[in-house]
Parts: C-alpha cells; sequence; structure tokens
C-alpha cells in the first residue's frame, strides 16, 4: 500500500503524531445485512433481542417511523428510535439513546472493523439494487477517460462494481480497485476519513472513478491521491468531471497561511467511538504551548457549530470527523483546521506537499 501524498516526507515525530488512532477494543457481536427484510427480522428473533434502539441517517428519517413499526411487528421486539441523525459510518446511538436497549439496528453503515461498539449491532447497508453497468461504462468511455482506472465506492453502491468492471473490460478500460486498512469492511469501499482501498493502487491508474453521490468523498479522495477524481451517479448515469485538486488544495493551505498568527488555539475532540482522538489533542496543545502559544480542549459529542460561538480563540483545530473542518468550516467564525494543517500553521510541517487528515 502506498502512502498518501507527503506521508513520506513527513517529519518522524510529526509522523508519529499524526498515525495517532482512535482506541480499539473489543465489541458485542455484529451482524450484516444488504437491506430491511425478513433476513434481518429472522437473526434478531434467534438472538433473542427484546429491545432495539433503530439508528437512521439523515437521509432515511423520513422512512424511520415506518421501519420502526416493520421492526417491531416482525420481531416482537420493543423499537426505539434515536432521535438524533447518524452523523456517519462511526457514529453509533449513544448510551443515553440507547437506554434500555439490548441491540441496536443501524442503518446506512457497514461496521468499521476497528472501532468499538458498545451494543450487539444489526448493520443493515441498504445496497441498492439500481444503476446499469453497461450504460454505465457507455458514459465513462463516451467521456474518454483514461484506460487504466481506479474506483471506489460508497457502501450502498459496492455491489455494482463487479458487473461495472466486466462491462468496462469489454470495452477495453481496466477498473481496478485496492483493499485497503483496517478501517474499511470491503475492498473499494471508501469512508471521508479513509481512502487507502484508493491509495493502495494509486500508481497504477491514471484516474479515479468515485461510485456515488455528493461531493464529501470525492473532494476527500482528490486529496489523497493525486490523480483526477470523477464522480460516477450510478442512479442519474452522470458523470461529473474531475475535481480541480490544485485549486482545493491552495484553498486550503490559504487558510492555513491565515492562521500563522493565531495565539489563542481551540482543539476539538469528539467522544465518539471513532473518532476520539484524545491523545492526539494532548499532543497537539503540548505541542502549541511548547511554542508559547494558548491552546485547551473542547470535548463534545457531535459538534454543533453554535457550541464554539462565543469563544476567546484565534483558530479551532478539529480532531473529529474531518468533514467538519473541510465541508463545515464555513458554519464556523473562527477558520477551522485539520491537525496536519495545525502543525503547518505553527511551522512544524511544510505547506507542500499537502497533507490530508486520515483515520487509520
Ligand atoms: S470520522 Fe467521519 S468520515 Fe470517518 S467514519 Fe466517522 S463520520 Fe465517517
Amino acid at each position: 500500500m502506498t502512502d498518501p501524498p507527503g506521508a513520506a516526507s513527513l517529519p518522524p515525530e510529526a509522523a508519529a503524531l499524526l498515525d495517532r488512532v482512535p482506541s480499539e477494543g473489543a465489541s458485542p457481536p455484529a451482524w450484516v445485512f444488504a437491506e430491511v427484510g425478513p433476513p434481518l427480522f429472522e437473526a434478531i428473533r434467534r438472538e433473542g433481542f427484546r429491545s432495539l434502539v433503530l439508528q437512521v441517517p439523515a437521509g432515511l428519517v423520513r422512512n424511520a417511523h415506518d421501519l420502526a413499526a416493520r421492526l417491531r411487528e416482525a420481531t416482537g421486539a420493543r423499537v426505539v428510535v434515536a432521535a438524533r441523525p447518524c452523523f456517519g459510518a462511526c457514529d453509533f446511538p449513544s448510551r443515553d439513546e440507547a437506554a434500555g436497549a439490548d441491540a441496536e439496528v443501524l442503518l446506512g453503515h457497514a461496521p468499521i472493523p476497528n472501532v468499538p461498539r458498545p451494543l450487539p449491532a444489526f448493520f443493515v447497508e441498504m445496497r441498492s439494487a439500481g444503476g446499469d453497468p453497461e450504460a454505465l461504462a457507455e458514459t465513462v468511455v463516451r467521456a474518454g477517460l483514461p484506460s487504466r482506472l481506479g474506483l471506489v465506492a460508497s457502501i450502498q453502491h459496492l455491489d455494482l462494481v463487479g458487473p461495472l468492471t466486466q462491462a468496462l473490460a469489454r470495452r477495453g478500460r481496466t477498473l481496478e480497485t485496492g483493499t485497503g486498512d483496517r478501517r474499511l469492511a470491503y475492498p473499494a469501499q471508501a469512508l471521508g476519513c479513509n481512502y487507502t482501498s484508493a491509495s493502495a493502487i494509486a500508481e497504477r491508474v491514471d484516474a479515479f472513478v468515485f461510485l456515488g453521490t455528493g461531493r464529501f468523498h470525492p473532494i476527500g479522495l482528490a486529496f489523497v491521491v493525486d490523480r483526477p477524481v470523477y464522480s460516477l451517479d450510478p442512479l442519474q448515469n452522470t458523470l461529473d468531471p474531475p475535481l480541480d485538486r490544485g485549486a482545493l488544495v491552495r484553498r486550503r493551505q490559504l487558510l492555513v497561511a491565515r492562521c500563522r498568527d493565531a495565539r489563542r488555539w481551540g482543539v476539538i475532540v469528539s467522544t465518539f467511538a471513532g473518532q476520539d482522538r484524545r491523545p492526539m489533542a494532548a499532543a497537539l496543545v503540548a505541542r502549541a504551548r511548547a511554542r508559547g502559544l494558548e491552546a485547551e480542549v473542547f470535548a463534545t459529542t457531535r459538534l454543533d457549530p453554535g457550541d464554539l460561538e462565543g469563544r476567546d480563540v484565534d483558530a479551532f483545530v478539529n480532531t473529529a470527523c474531518p468533514r467538519i473542518a473541510l465541508d463545515d468550516a464555513e458554519l464556523y467564525a473562527r477558520p477551522m483546521l485539520t491537525p496536519p494543517e495545525f502543525l503547518m500553521a505553527i511551522g512544524e510541517l511544510p505547506l507542500e506537499p499537502y497533507r490530508f487528515d486520515t483515520f487509520h
């Protein structure tokens, strides 16, 4: 597996700092299903769980009521819906949200193998049956993409990867997928904080295709692989042109430059199991103080921009989900950097090559 751009040039102490991972630990058992249906219901009945908490992502909140009713009727278990939509794959119902539950049903995500969970869990990945591989391959070929392509996909569209690979092969194109590290459950999978399935094959391909929707994953991928990244929407059969990686990087570097004079830093920590980098936060605080800067840790679960209003700080560094600094930065009144960007701002890492924040 190749390192992301910039990793090789890191000073060893910075590499050790940035490679710190959320704590691992043993988890209760988990079961994985493609969709809500009889196999899921049968497994819940078989395991004898009587009280469930159901967690859904924002895109499925409209269906949560009906899904809870289906679960209850099919299993006889008590079902409570976690009112807070799931933030991402490493966000499980909190102890309070799961009060009284003896198992959780988690929709829209795969397990993250190295993130501990508090309760037995039924993951329902909500795999999509949609997408015509022949039509998608035609779209890729007509757009003139290079013949050696790498691919990553969001979990809902992983079943399309094999048929699309074959459809492209019939048209003289090679589609490669890679196997990521212990944070990814499947080859070709990507998380917003982990693109190791792509960096594993980046040297062998001339461009990447992200199979899915939304901009968060392709932007992260473009930061990591330094190859053109196209977005292929499998249901609409639309192909977006490659992102301008140079512009993305320059925007972040400008932000870093703006923070060079920051004296008072707030270091954000989330206690979500898969984002909890308290040791890294403590090390960043120590680095800041060693340089005569002021730094304090701000602890949270799911960060709300309102939580940081009125704070007497010049800039924040976010050790939680990279989406907070990269996607939601405009929601905050002060600049929000990632940990590598913070090290750039205080002069411990060069601006080039730009290093993306990843979890492993
Ligand atoms: S850290 Fe963010 S991108 Fe990574 S799994 Fe958690 S929610 Fe998803």
